[in-house]
């Protein structure tokens, strides 16, 4: 799994955004050799070249099947063919707009792993769960609900619903303390190997916020949305990384 600086993965989510016009940003991306994006489904091939193996490209999603009768669905087995690297399974958006599931989280994380992909798992609370005390206790069963049987290639990504697109991000102290909970599980579920799991933080990270963000313990980098729409502002977060 190809990291940035000090061992922190630094990850695009353009969501549903981008036509032909913004393969400029992948090019200009780059100019680093460690930034990873998932663009459209519909830009990934031509993302690919424009990053000229220098960007790690993926999936925002992927279906639990490899083919069959899906309309409008794309399987992780059909990203690698493209040669991605990686997919996103899990995200919030999904979670609320699709109805996905725990199991079928899990499923796809499955199909991800199944096809060679690196799989970014998503989890997090919502601000009424937040509010009502319920953060951890939610977020750990969406993990134990979703963690695939093994750990290879596995990747977290702690996402509070409420900080997504919102401008607003948790205290620095409350991500250390969700990033440690969730560690604890991880070990829990897979011993060794599970301490050793990236857990990156998403939710309004932008080149402001980003060093205060990644100095935190147990954060392994960033899973960032709008920020990483243009080249200047995704390579400002990778930029911030302290050492
Ligand atoms: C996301 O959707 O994964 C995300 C983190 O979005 P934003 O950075 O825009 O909050």
């Amino acid at each position: 799994m190809k990291t940035g600086r000090a061992g922190r993965l630094i990850v695009g989510n353009w969501k549903m955004n981008g036509t032909r016009a913004a393969l400029a940003e992948i090019r200009a991306m780059a100019a680093r050799d460690d930034l990873w994006v998932a663009p459209p489904f519909t830009l990934i091939h031509a993302a690919l070249e424009a990053g000229g193996g220098r960007v790690r490209i993926g999936g925002q999603d992927s279906h639990v099947r490899d083919f069959g009768a899906h309309t409008g669905c794309v399987s992780a087995a059909m990203l690698a063919d493209l040669g991605a690297s990686f997919v996103i399974v899990g995200h919030s958006e999904r979670r609320s707009d699709q109805r996905e599931s725990d199991a079928e989280v899990r499923a796809k994380a499955h199909a991800g792993q199944a096809a060679e992909l690196d799989v970014i798992l998503c989890v997090g609370e919502t601000l009424e769960q937040r509010d009502a005390g319920r953060a951890e206790a939610v977020v750990a069963d969406q993990l134990m609900g979703s963690l695939p049987d093994d750990p290879a290639g596995l990747i977290i990504a702690y996402e509070p619903v409420w900080a997504i697109g919102t401008g607003r991000t948790p205290t620095v102290a409350d991500v250390g303390a969700m990033h440690a909970h969730i560690r604890a599980r991880l070990v829990a579920q897979f011993g060794d190997a599970g301490a050793a799991l990236p857990i990156l933080y998403g939710g309004s990270v932008n080149p402001g916020n980003a060093a205060a963000l990644l100095a935190v313990p147990e954060v392994g980098g960033a899973l960032v949305g709008g920020a990483s729409l243009t080249a200047a502002g995704l390579i400002a977060i990778a930029e911030a990384v302290p050492d």
